[in-house]
């Protein structure tokens, strides 16, 4: 892979998708959009995205108390 991470300018070794896998609960958009992403970028992003549908998850869990 030539290409460059989206982040740095450190060789990609992998694609990320945008918007994350992890959002889709089901199906997802096969021509879902890919960016390239260096190893340290690859394990923020996911770390990221992991947090991310946390929060949403215990957002939607409170509104539905209210
Ligand atoms: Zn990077």
């Amino acid at each position: 892979m030539n290409e460059k991470c989206y982040c740095c300018n450190e060789n990609a070794i992998s694609r990320e998708h945008i918007p994350p896998k992890c959002l889709f609960l089901t199906t997802r958009p096969s021509n879902m959009i890919t960016i390239p992403s260096c190893q340290k970028h690859n394990f923020a992003k996911s770390k990221d995205d992991e947090y991310f549908i946390r929060i949403r998850g215990r957002f939607f869990d409170t509104l539905q108390r209210i």
